[in-house]
């Protein structure tokens, strides 16, 4: 993909020469200011360094910045030059690899230097770094690696000849789930860390990883920090330090966690390379699956993906033969994939006549699995009790104020909840359009699944798992706990547990309204839904008993459903490549998603209309393709009219050159945001 396309380094990143007059520099300031600023270097503070941390005064304050040029010249000579006033001394400025990446970054995500950098560094090492307190590190434990499988052993061998020659390189390990990959990648890191470089792993969600956690801090004698969202900012800020400064060689984290300041970096590993949420929707909007790529180059490190289902980009780039396939087909042992039982919902409808969530079939098995002591995992990926609230009368059915979505039901907490911007209301007693009583509940979610789930099997421990259920301190700690120890029959969730879960004991999973995610207006719905159904089909059937997988769905026919339920992510690629080839849609080239925000409805489609036209004018502006505006799927969020533009290219970023001059033009003061490679089309 593009980000093989880097330009050539802007800076040389030799140490400015002793000169006898003053010293001047670029510095960028953490701000939204696409720009970046000149201030003296008084000699008192000895030499700048590039990328080095300092203080200077901006608009009647002192902020932190970091040095982005070094130069004897002022770009504006007659202009009085502000000083630097101090330097962060005890903060190690960002290495070589690290300034290039941000300097990559900004152009190609279209985001201020300045923000990148502050993404790279958590805020509060500014403050920390005079506190002295000493920060417990995760030392100790040593329990012996397995001997490895030959086909685990293949793979490690691969990769540490790469790493023990100091190539650059991409391996895709596609292993399917239980096949056995922590175990590799954990060979690869102690090779690394024997080599005295170190090592850095990615995880899409760190608070949903205690199991790998555990496990690390079982295996590693060495310090390891794991960056996790509930860290301290000074926890955060010491650990940050503390790698900055070369006392801790290996870092385990979620997305922001690619930016660590390790030195003499050996090896990236991207586990669940596949996951949406290693974008940041914020900007800077970068991929961290990409960046651990392009960070690899520029360390000349080693670079592992690792997944049960591999994304369409990172598959393509192996036939493409920019990255190296590696593969464990088989699980380990005597864990034999589970067998999948399909359920079409139509059917069962049509004999129940009303609606209901678990088919005979699921239930059967469930009683059968409840009688034999072994576990049971539920997948629902959708939160709440009931999904809308409608008038029987005048088909009313209850909005957010804020945003075009229905509200969802939550019985627990007895309200009314948006999913999006988390506005809450009462539910009210009559239809708020024609004051009749008698609102019907439709749909169902995970709530109300619990509470069926209990009906139907009164004796059964049962624990549910989503975001709802998260807001309880330590209650992901305590079902991981119940589960693992045995004291959870029935385990309910939302995707949260559809990863990581490794539990000997579960031997059925069922996963409800398989199909859910086909209908979001995506071209990557086909993919989601394959990967999320694979993914929780893996929970089952990992100790030595085979798991049953029962896929309950209104689309058994859909291609990507018939893939999935054959667990044939070969064939599903082969399905979907066409597809997007046939579209030209990514992987065969790039989306730059822009939307446009505004308060009013009509202002919003007459600027998409404007920048449109606009666009298609402009000299130079050859894109792939431009897709007409159309109103977001989402079409109103937080009181916002939303409308976006696609537009599709080989080659990024000319054309965000050539869009942002543009806009920079003719649309400076307008509410327009800039996505590349967009992983969120609502
Ligand atoms: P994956 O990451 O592919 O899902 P894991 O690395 O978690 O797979 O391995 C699945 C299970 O098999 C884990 O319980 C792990 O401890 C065990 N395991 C992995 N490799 C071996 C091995 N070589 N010998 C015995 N058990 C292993
Ligand atoms: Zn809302």
């Amino acid at each position: 993909m593009g980000i093989y396309l880097m330009s050539d380094p802007i800076v040389s990143f030799e140490m400015h020469s002793k000169s006898h007059g003053p010293c001047f520099i670029e510095a960028v300031i953490g701000h939204y200011i696409d720009r970046s600023f000149d201030y003296e270097f008084p000699a008192r503070l000895g030499e700048p360094v590039l990328g080095g941390f300092i203080k200077v005064p901006f608009q009647n304050r002192i902020l932190d910045a970091c040095i982005t040029q070094i130069k004897e010249e002022p770009s504006i000579p007659e202009v009085k030059i502000k000083k630097v006033r101090d330097t962060h001394d005890a903060i190690p400025p960002l290495s070589q690899a690290l300034f290039k990446l941000g300097q990559w970054m900004s152009e190609y995500y279209a985001c201020p230097l300045g923000l990148v950098f502050k993404s790279f560094i958590p805020s509060a090492v500014f403050k920390s770094v005079r506190c002295r307190k000493e920060l417990s590190c995760a030392t100790g434990g040593n329990q012996e690696p397995f001997v490895l499988t030959p086909d685990q052993n293949h793979c490690v061998e691969t990769v540490t000849s790469s790493i023990n020659r100091s190539l650059h390189e991409v391996f895709l390990l596609w292993g399917v789930t239980g096949s056995g990959k922590t175990e590799v990648y954990f060979h690869c890191i102690r090779e690394t860390l024997q080599q005295g470089r170190s090592a850095l792993m990615l995880v899409p969600e760190i608070a949903l990883t205690t199991q790998l956690i555990e496990r690390v801090h079982q295996r590693f004698k060495e310090s390891v920090a794991v960056f996790h969202s509930r860290l301290t900012d000074g926890e955060r800020a010491l650990n940050w330090l503390k790698v900055a400064r070369g006392e801790i060689r290996f870092v385990l984290g979620a997305r922001s966690a690619v930016f660590a300041p390790l030195k003499r970096l050996g090896l990236l590993i991207v586990d669940e390379e596949h996951e949406r949420a290693y974008k940041q929707e914020e900007a800077p909007k970068y991929n961290a699956r990409d960046m651990a790529v392009l960070r690899g180059r520029l360390e000349n490190a080693v670079v592992i993906l690792g997944s049960a289902t591999p994304s369409m980009e990172s598959y393509f780039n192996c036939q493409m033969k920019k990255y190296r396939l590696l593969k464990l087909p088989k699980r380990i042992s005597k864990h034999e994939m589970p067998s999948v039982i399909a359920v079409d919902m139509q059917k069962e409808r049509t004999r129940h006549k009303k609606l209901f969530i678990f088919s005979d079939k699921l239930v059967n098995l469930m009683d059968d699995r409840l009688k034999k002591k072994e576990q049971i995992i539920l997948f629902l990926n959708r939160r709440g009790f009931s999904t809308c609230l409608v008038c029987p009368r005048c088909g009313m059915v209850l909005r957010c104020s804020q945003c075009s979505v229905s509200l969802t039901y939550h019985k627990e907490e007895n309200n009314l909840l948006c999913h999006h911007c988390e506005h809450k209301t009462s539910v009210p007693s009559v239809c708020p359009e024609c004051k009749l009583s008698g609102m019907q509940y439709l749909g169902f979610g995970t709530e109300k699944v619990e509470k069926n789930i209990r009906l139907l099997f009164p004796d059964a421990r049962i624990a549910r798992l989503d975001s709802d259920a998260l807001k309880k301190k330590g209650a992901l700690e305590k079902v991981w706990d119940d589960l693992k120890s045995g004291q959870v029959d029935i385990l309910i969730g939302t995707q949260m547990i559809a990863k990581g879960l490794d539990v000997a004991n579960v031997t059925l999973v069922g996963v409800l309204a398989a199909d859910l995610a086909l209908n979001i207006p995506d071209f990557r719905s086909g993919e989601s839904t394959f990967q999320l159904i694979t993914q929780v089909a893996g929970r089952a059937g990992r100790g030595d008993i085979k798991g049953e997988v029962v896929i309950q769905s209104d689309a058994l026919s859909h291609p990507v459903l018939i893939h999935a339920l054959n667990q044939d992510f070969s064939s599903f690629y082969e399905y979907e490549i066409r597809y997007r080839k046939e579209l030209q849609y990514p992987p065969f080239v790039h989306f730059i998603r822009l939307e446009i925000a505004e308060n009013d409805e009509q202002d919003a489609s007459r600027l998409a209309k404007i920048l449109f036209s606009g666009l298609k004018k402009q000299r130079d502006f050859k894109p792939a393709r431009i897709f007409e505006p159309v109103p977001c799927p989402l079409k109103k969020i937080r009181t916002r009219y939303r409308w976006q533009i696609l537009v599709s290219t080989g080659k990024v970023k000319p054309m965000l050159q050539l869009i942002c001059a543009y806009l920079r033009r003719e649309f400076a003061s307008k509410n327009i945001t800039i996505d590349v490679d967009p992983q969120s089309f609502l």
